[in-house]
């Protein structure tokens, strides 16, 4: 499908937006320019067709504070407040590739932020899970998520380190903050033949966007894919 197609079927669903066709359609363009860039280190040439849908359907320019609303389909964060950005929709789009989503699938997301990574995983998959531990964004990020129609996502204020036990296991998890290491809880919590996509490494230093893999048996694999800047994964003490 030609990226103008897959715009316009976003522009017809997803209601009055201040998006407009030609800015939707600059940041799939940029998506897949660097998808080609980085082609060697995430192992493929473009995302999954339902991906590149997902992000021209989601009104991202909702997600974000109306001061920073111009760089909304700019291929770069943006700041939510609390000192939290929204990551840029290459990286979105990648994270929610890389979860191999389909429509029965149920996702925990750690990092609700404003919302917008859940919002684009619930255009895809069955049911999104999702923990914040800033309280005001945990607060804001659902009123969006209700008000955009987005009634397949349950958010939740907590610290997302523990995972959601009560909805595991999941068929995929992706963490949007940079964690120290692996959270075992976190691997626990995926199903035989799901995948974790997580930035591993420490706040402000390198960190290295890692693919975590369970097999049927049972057994966990990991993969290095590139190197990425998120905010820190913060803990809540116990
Ligand atoms: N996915 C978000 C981007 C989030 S930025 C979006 O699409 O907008 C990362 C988010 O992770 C921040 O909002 C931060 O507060 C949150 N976070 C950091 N540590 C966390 C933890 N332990 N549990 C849950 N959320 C956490």
């Amino acid at each position: 499908m030609a990226l103008l197609e897959i715009a316009h079927m976003g522009r017809m669903t997803a209601g009055p937006t201040s998006g407009t066709t030609k800015d939707i359609q600059a940041m799939l363009r940029e998506i897949a320019a660097e998808v080609a860039y980085t082609h060697r280190e995430i192992g493929k040439d473009a995302l999954d067709a339902r991906v590149m849908a997902a992000m021209a359907k989601v009104p991202r320019e909702r997600f974000i504070p109306e001061p920073y609303r111009y760089r909304a389909f700019a291929n770069g964060p943006v700041p939510i407040g609390h000192g939290q950005t929204i990551s840029q929709p290459f990286m979105v789009a990648l994270m929610t590739d890389l979860l191999n989503p389909r429509p029965d699938s149920t996702i925990l997301e750690v990092g609700s932020g404003s919302g917008y990574q859940a919002a684009v995983l619930a255009e895809i998959v069955g049911h999104v899970y999702s923990i914040e531990i800033v309280g005001a964004l945990a607060e804001a990020a659902r009123e969006r998520l209700q008000r955009l129609g987005y009634d397949n996502v349950t958010t939740r204020h907590g610290d997302g380190y523990h995972g959601w036990a009560e909805h595991a296991p999941f068929d995929g998890i992706v963490v949007t903050a940079a964690a120290p290491y692996i959270p075992p809880p976190l691997v626990a919590q995926l199903k035989p033949g799901a995948r974790l996509v997580i930035p591993v490494g420490e706040p402000g230093g390198v960190q290295v966007l890692t693919l975590v893999e369970k097999a049927a048996d049972g057994a966990v694999s990991s993969r290095n894919l590139l190197m990425v800047a998120f905010v820190p994964l913060t803990r809540t003490p116990a």
